[in-house]
């Protein structure tokens, strides 16, 4: 198709288009409407829990950061133990024609690592399951299950977060959020019940473990909200590390954040958080 717009209005519209996309306004739910919220005690919340154990299962090195980088900020100046469990390397995000598999990789670690920073989390609590970008759904389920079964087990965690495994928003999603989500919740029960992989227990002493209590993000059927006015610099620091997931650096690779991008990102985070209303908030479907 004949391209009638000028260059400069074009690369704009690139830039927008890319931001959007990151920011998942092509079908994923970075915040929907509260329906029915859970009343829980205070106490109980899980962002005023303190010392407790957290696991974050995330497809893709980002998803946790758009999605709940602010909650997690709150659960590690808390005092909390987080573990971020990641599915897949991220080695197929670029559009730059001179960019490597090898070389994504170890770029998206190093953003990874840098989000997880901004937001209190060091890098030996990221665990990277090592499954390469958009092949999950191609990797062998019972291995799969398995892997994150044992981490379940090993770390016993008070609450679990991870992608959305209900039906309306996998009408639109890609290969590696829907694998991600089953994943993690087929482990659940992997996890409680020994004989699924009796080898954890026999070779390992991993007991079995039962999940209680978790929070599903990207969720069109959010029921539970989290003020994170106090900590939201802290989530632009970590869905802003992801350089190259935005133009310029998408199409061109370079390691520095464009101002401009950076600017507008900044905006539509503060709309989608609804910062604009008062406070800025993460939802999640919260069941136990
Ligand atoms: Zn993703």
């Amino acid at each position: 198709m004949k391209n009638s717009m000028p260059s400069g209005t074009a690369k704009l519209m690139l830039t927008l288009v890319s931001i959007l996309c990151s920011l998942g306004m092509f079908g994923q739910p970075i915040m929907s409407d509260l329906l029915n919220p859970v009343q829980v005690k205070a106490e109980e919340r899980v962002e005023n829990m303190k010392g407790k154990s957290i696991m974050v299962f995330t497809p893709h090195p980002d998803d946790e950061a758009f999605s709940m980088a602010g909650t997690l900020a709150l659960l590690a100046r808390n005092g909390n133990h987080i573990q971020v469990v990641i599915y897949t390397n991220d080695n197929r995000g670029s559009l730059d024609l001179t960019m490597t598999r090898e070389r994504l990789a170890e770029i998206r670690r190093a953003e990874e690592e840098k989000a997880c920073l901004a937001v209190g989390i060091p890098k030996s609590n990221i665990h990277w399951l090592g499954y390469e970008d958009g092949d999950l759904e191609y990797a062998d389920p019972k291995v799969l299950r398995g892997d994150v079964a044992r981490l379940i087990k090993k770390y016993r965690p008070d609450v679990v977060f991870s992608p959305d495994p209900g039906s309306a928003w996998v009408q639109w999603h890609k290969t590696d959020h829907r694998m991600a989500a089953n994943i993690t919740n087929d482990a659940f029960i992997a996890a409680e019940w020994h004989l699924y992989y009796p080898q954890h227990l026999l070779d390992e002493q991993l007991q079995p473990f039962k999940v209680k209590e978790v929070y599903f993000f990207y969720s069109q059927q959010p029921n539970y909200e989290i003020d994170i006015t106090s900590v939201f610099d802290q989530k632009m620091k970590a869905a802003l590390a992801h350089v190259s997931q935005y133009e310029p650096s998408l199409s061109k690779y370079t390691p520095a954040l464009d101002p401009k991008t950076a600017e507008a990102v900044t905006t539509r985070f503060t709309q989608l958080h609804l910062c604009n209303q008062g406070k800025c908030l993460e939802r999640f479907r919260r069941v136990e």
